[in-house]
């Protein structure tokens, strides 16, 4: 589990209650690509695999 890590993508399959991730690493990227987000909404977990 990676701790400190908090995430409500609940059909994910590293997904574990009590909002955890249970993957060994994440990578987290910009939506749409680049390199610069403006805000969190713009950003992604590319290590969601749906369940
Ligand atoms: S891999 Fe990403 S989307 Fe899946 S549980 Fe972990 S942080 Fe959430």
């Amino acid at each position: 589990m990676l701790s400190g890590v908090k995430c409500t993508v609940s059909n994910c399959k590293f997904w574990k209650s009590g909002e955890h991730c249970d993957a060994s690493e994440i990578e987290v990227n910009v939506d749409g690509g680049g390199k610069a987000a403006r805000q969190s909404e713009q950003t992604n977990c590319r290590t969601f695999y749906q369940k």
